[in-house]
């Protein structure tokens, strides 16, 4: 227990050359603070070990504690994460990748002063919600467009402004939850409207959302179910019949879509959703979607249909609540820009990934397997590296049975080390994420960036030779 006594004071170890050091690096008082975690938690490993050691060695301890610790606070914990794991748009990965024009052009507005809110024509005030509202207007054929947040700030601020006080028919099949957070029974009593379930889990009708109209209804809210389907003995009403219904009941139609599709697909077999210029068209007076799922852009929520709803969005309070930044506005701009000119398939990746040639796949496989058995070839550790055919996925709540085919590379790994090396794989750096199956590690293709192939093959080869 003597040597609690031969702990140094604060002020003899602040005033240690180590530490002065160190000062010219971290400001002050966050070193002060980390200096006493770490006499707290040198203090406390010399008591449970009754260890007597020296005054000079304590302050080494203390020192090189607190260097590691501020070593570590100094680093971004955002950081590059290699997704092998086939999922496309993967939430817990950050979704869609910005197209590099949209990367660009963020960089660009980021370090200036640009006209968010004035009109440079007239000098005055002016919103910076006119910013992508005609590009979003021509994409979708919408009258008007507004963009907030994230989609579920679209669907709080549709469902405050529209039917606050009032109530919105919903099919118990769409009372969905996205990602744990977002669920609609939930969202629908944060706006203050209330809810109304009509029909059952797998079979709702025209007449059940006609039966359930009173002089209290604001609106009839269809909701993309995004992450799931009901399959078998299912009847759910179309967005055209319920629109029909809307004009004779004088009633809106909002469509919650989730993902938000802004290009045909068909061509690529990714078929079953539905456009968001679909759903205009088939008479949805409000749609909203994400802008980082299917479209491929940041973070935002959507809202796009008529513009007497839209306006009366804009005007509430909520709004400034949830409204987007320049930077959002800015990636925005350029990803939709990239529809416009018809680039989209070649310029933003999610796209680009989704519809990516099984040849090309395999071409990419092939070369990783190839890099992967330079590295590993003579680690006993290591049974095989094969390329093998993967079910990916589209990942971001779309598209939830369909199983894109692609390819991978599988490496078994001894028994028993699976596990380890997963893990080295996810906390080294850059951090690796792949899917394991049996004894091995599969590194699908479709979600690897350029130079990602190197890392990967550097990384297992660093984890494996030890
Ligand atoms: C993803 C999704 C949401 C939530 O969107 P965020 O942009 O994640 O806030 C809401 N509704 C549906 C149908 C969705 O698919």
């Amino acid at each position: 227990m003597d040597s609690l006594r031969n702990i140094p004071a604060i002020d003899e170890l602040l005033s240690d050359h180590r530490v002065k050091t160190i000062e010219d690096s971290v400001i002050r008082h966050v070193v002060v603070r980390k200096l006493r975690e770490a006499v707290n938690e040198v203090r406390s490993r010399l008591r449970a070990e009754n260890a007597n050691l020296p005054r000079a060695e304590i302050a080494d301890a203390v020192i090189t504690k607190l260097s590691q610790e501020l070593e570590q606070l100094k680093k971004p914990t955002l950081k590059k994460v290699v997704n092998a794991t086939g999922v496309v748009l993967h939430t817990n990965l950050g979704r869609a990748l910005l197209a590099p024009s949209a990367a660009r052009y963020l960089t660009e507005i980021a370090e200036a002063y640009v006209n968010l809110e004035i009109d440079l024509e007239t000098g005055e005030r002016g919103s910076r919600y006119v910013h992508v509202e005609d590009l979003l207007i021509n994409l979708t054929g919408a009258e008007a467009a507004l963009v907030v947040n994230n989609n579920a700030a679209a669907v709080l601020l549709a469902l405050n402004t529209m039917a606050s006080g009032r109530e919105v028919i919903v099919s118990r099949g769409q009372l969905v939850e996205i990602g744990g957070s977002f669920r609609i029974p939930e969202v629908m009593k944060a706006s203050g409207a209330r809810l109304v379930e009509v029909g059952t889990t797998n079979k709702t009708y025209l007449r059940d959302y006609e039966e359930a109209i009173t002089e209290n209804t604001a609106l009839l809210l269809s909701v993309h179910p995004s992450n799931y389907r009901i399959l078998g003995f299912t009847s759910e009403v179309p967005l055209e019949h319920l629109a029909q219904l809307g004009k004779k009941t004088g009633l809106p139609i909002m469509q919650d879509l989730g993902s938000g599709v802004l290009c045909d697909l068909t061509e690529w077999k990714l078929p079953g959703e539905p456009t968001v210029r679909e759903c205009i068209e088939r008479g949805a007076d409000i749609v909203t979607f994400s802008g980082d799922k299917m479209l491929g852009g940041p973070q935002a929520g959507i809202i796009v249909g008529k513009k007497r709803y839209v306006e009366a969005m804009k005007k509430n309070q909520l709004t400034r609540a949830l409204r987007v930044d320049k930077l959002t506005i800015a990636a925005l701009e350029a990803t939709l820009i990239e529809y416009l000119t018809g680039k989209q398939f070649d310029n933003i990746p999610a796209l680009r990934m989704l519809t990516m040639d099984e040849n090309a796949l395999l071409a990419r496989a092939e070369h990783l397997e190839k890099m992967l058995v330079e590295a590993l070839g003579s680690y006993g550790k290591v049974k095989s590296v094969r390329v093998v055919r993967t079910e990916d996925r589209v990942g971001g709540g779309a598209y939830p049975l369909h199983a894109l085919s692609g390819y991978a590379v599988e490496v078994t790994v001894e028994e028993g080390t699976l596990g380890t090396t997963a893990k080295k794989l996810r906390t080294g750096e850059p951090a690796v994420l792949a899917r394991t199956r049996d004894s091995s590690l599969i590194f699908s293709v479709r979600t690897l960036l350029e130079g990602d192939y190197e890392i990967i093959a550097g990384r297992m080869q660093d984890i494996l030779k030890g």
